[in-house]
């Protein structure tokens, strides 16, 4: 077993705790929770029960979200690309490879599997808390307070127009910054407007909240913020700052 496997196996241990592995901090991959590059892309399972983000996420969304949209894009992913990728790049590697001349398919299905993988470790059942240490004095330089920043996160979620993600990034020059993507498109993609590493990812397609609350998306982002693992984020954060 590699190193890096171990690693990905104790985070996931510690992330179900709820706890983030400092010494983890100082991998060079943000994407640690990720499972390794293997033959075939897999599905991770989620870090907690389907129901766990109740109320604020229903267990059938979950199981829909989680068993059969992520697991179509990682099913349609092997079936397209057998043979053909890099499988010893990570996940976000492979996406910064995504770029003008990449076929769609190979584009949405990637994407979709490396955003909803980000997803799931992005959530956590419990109540409502804020980011705290270097990430939240990153949030406070930025965008002033934490309350404007989610102000901020929020309105840009909000007015996607169509299916996309909403992303706190860091970018080039290590600055946050707010941005959205199209579809399964992500900050890491070589032609992203605004390019960066994700610290936090908002699905808001809407399979990821119709069945609970059909068009009020605004409702959705509102009670989204009650089950962020800002623990997840800081460590995205710490890794990409380096
Ligand atoms: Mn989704």
């Amino acid at each position: 077993m590699g190193s890096s496997r171990r690693d990905f196996l104790k985070n996931t241990a510690l992330a179900s705790l709820g706890i983030v592995a400092s010494k983890s901090l100082a991998s060079p991959i943000a994407e640690t929770f990720i499972p390794d590059p293997g033959e075939k892309f897999v599905l991770p399972p989620l870090p907690y029960a389907y129901d766990a983000l109740e109320p604020f996420i229903d267990k059938e969304t979950m199981q829909l979200h989680h068993d059969k949209h992520h697991q179509g894009y990682v099913d349609k992913l092997n079936a397209l690309t057998k043979g053909t990728m890099n499988m010893a790049q990570s996940r976000a590697e492979q996406c910064r490879g995504v770029n003008e001349t990449t076929s769609a398919v190979i584009r949405n299905n990637l994407g979709g599997h490396y955003n909803h993988s980000v997803f799931w470790s992005m959530m956590r059942p419990g109540k409502e808390a804020a980011p705290t240490g270097v990430l939240l004095t990153a949030i406070e330089a930025e965008f002033k307070t934490y309350d404007d920043f989610k102000k901020a996160f929020s309105e840009r979620a909000t007015k996607i127009f169509g299916s996309g993600w909403c992303w706190l990034i860091l970018d080039e020059n290590n600055k946050l910054k707010i941005t959205t993507t199209a579809n399964q498109d992500n900050p890491l993609m070589a032609f992203a407007a605004e390019k960066g590493r994700p610290v936090l990812a908002l699905d808001v397609w809407e399979h990821a909240y119709y069945l609970k609350y059909q068009n009020r998306r605004v409702d959705y982002i509102n009670n989204w913020w009650n089950v962020v693992n800002w623990d997840y984020a800081t460590s995205l954060y710490n890794n990409t700052a380096r």
